[in-house]
This record gives structure tokens, C-alpha cells and sequence, in this order.
């Protein structure tokens, strides 16, 4: 009898059933490192039920055990917690290697990931980018966007000239616009001139030789 129970064990543990169940109890013995192995796991929360977890992760155990029959399989979190549709069952050997930078390694089709919105979107949702992996930027359009503002009010000067009249430029010393003229050409800048005027550079510059 008891071997019995032994042999339905092993068979219900490697079923999608069982598999689903006993990586339940292996989440959360980790998250919050509640059994003190952990300590990666300490701000990792589980946040959905059993039910909310059987429910999505057996057939997605199915799925994966079709794909790769030979791979043992496990979860891998998209985010920073256990949470359903922020999770994916993969062999364990690429959850092991998988940092955010190859999310798109296991991008769906005609999907990449963008580092911003946490989550995958439609390619086309991308400006082309050869270096990245699927060809794409890390951020999607919209996130580029926001960040180059975030980047720009972070960042009064250039803050200043994006919204310089015409011919004119930011000198961050004098605190006004002034002719472009006054500016020495500095290639970095987002205008090509450096942010300060020339009187203000060499100003800048005497005073440091009289340190
Ligand atoms: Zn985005
Ligand atoms: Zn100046």
C-alpha cells in the first residue's frame, strides 16, 4: 500500500496537476524568504490566490511539458512579484540565465519587451533598433518619448533650448537667451553649443587660474 502511495506520488508530481501544486508550495516558502533560504526574496510578494495559480499554471505546465519534453520547467517571474499574467513556465535552464536584458529572448511573436511599460508589446509599438535583440529599442515609442522629456526637465538647460526662440540659445550662467553667436560649438549639446556664452566661459576660466 505504501508503495502504492509512493508510485501515484511520483506520477502526480510529474503531471501538470502536481507540478502546479507542489511549485505553489515552493513560491511560497520563498517569497517574503519566509523560510529564511531566500533573502533574494524578501520584497517578493505572492499576490493571487491557489485557486487564481491552478487555474492559469496547469495548462500552462501542459503547454510547456509539449514543448520541451525532456526540460525540467519552472516559473519565472516577469516582474518583481507572483503575480498572474507577470508570470511564464520555461525550461529551468533558461529561467536560470534570464536577466531583464533577454526578456526578448522569450518574447511571443511579433511582441518585444519594453524595460519601462514591464510588459510585452507589439514590435510595431517600437522604433527599429539593429543593436538590440529583435531589432528593436529596449523602451517602446511611447516610453522613448517620456523619457527624453523626464530627461530634458531633469535637465533645465536643455530644458531651456529645446524651447529657445529661433537663433538664439540658453546660457545657464547669465540666466538668459542670447545670440547664438556668443556660444562656443560644443558637439555633445543638444543645440551643438556649449551651455554657457563665451564671456561666461572665460570668466569661468580666469577665476580658476586665480585659485
Ligand atoms: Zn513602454
Ligand atoms: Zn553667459
Amino acid at each position: 500500500m505504501a508503495r502504492d502511495e509512493k508510485k501515484y506520488n511520483k506520477w502526480y508530481r510529474s503531471t501538470p496537476h502536481g507540478k502546479a501544486v507542489c511549485t505553489w508550495t515552493q513560491i511560497n516558502e520563498r517569497a517574503e524568504n519566509k523560510n529564511g533560504k531566500c533573502p533574494t526574496y524578501a520584497n517578493v510578494k505572492v499576490l493571487m490566490t491557489r485557486e487564481e495559480w491552478l487555474e492559469w499554471a496547469v495548462p500552462e505546465y501542459e503547454k510547456a511539458m509539449k514543448k520541451w519534453p525532456n526540460e525540467r520547467i519552472s516559473v519565472n517571474r516577469l516582474d518583481q512579484h507572483y503575480e498572474i499574467g507577470k508570470l511564464e513556465i520555461i525550461p529551468h535552464r533558461e529561467n536560470v540565465i534570464q536577466k531583464p536584458s533577454n526578456k526578448n529572448v522569450h518574447a511571443p511573436d511579433g511582441m518585444a519587451w519594453c524595460g519601462r511599460c514591464k510588459a510585452y508589446l507589439d514590435t510595431k509599438d517600437f522604433h527599429k533598433c539593429k543593436t538590440y535583440a529583435k531589432g528593436v529599442y529596449c523602451y517602446c515609442i511611447n516610453c522613448t518619448a517620456a523619457l527624453y522629456q523626464e530627461r530634458t526637465y531633469k535637465n533645465p538647460p536643455l530644458q531651456k533650448n529645446v524651447n529657445a526662440p529661433d537663433g538664439m540659445a540658453w546660457c545657464g550662467r547669465c540666466k538668459a537667451y542670447l545670440d547664438k553667436e556668443c556660444f562656443n560649438k560644443c558637439k555633445s549639446r543638444y543645440n551643438g553649443l556649449s551651455d554657457r556664452c563665451r564671456s561666461c566661459c572665460k570668466e569661468i576660466s580666469k577665476n580658476r587660474k586665480s585659485y
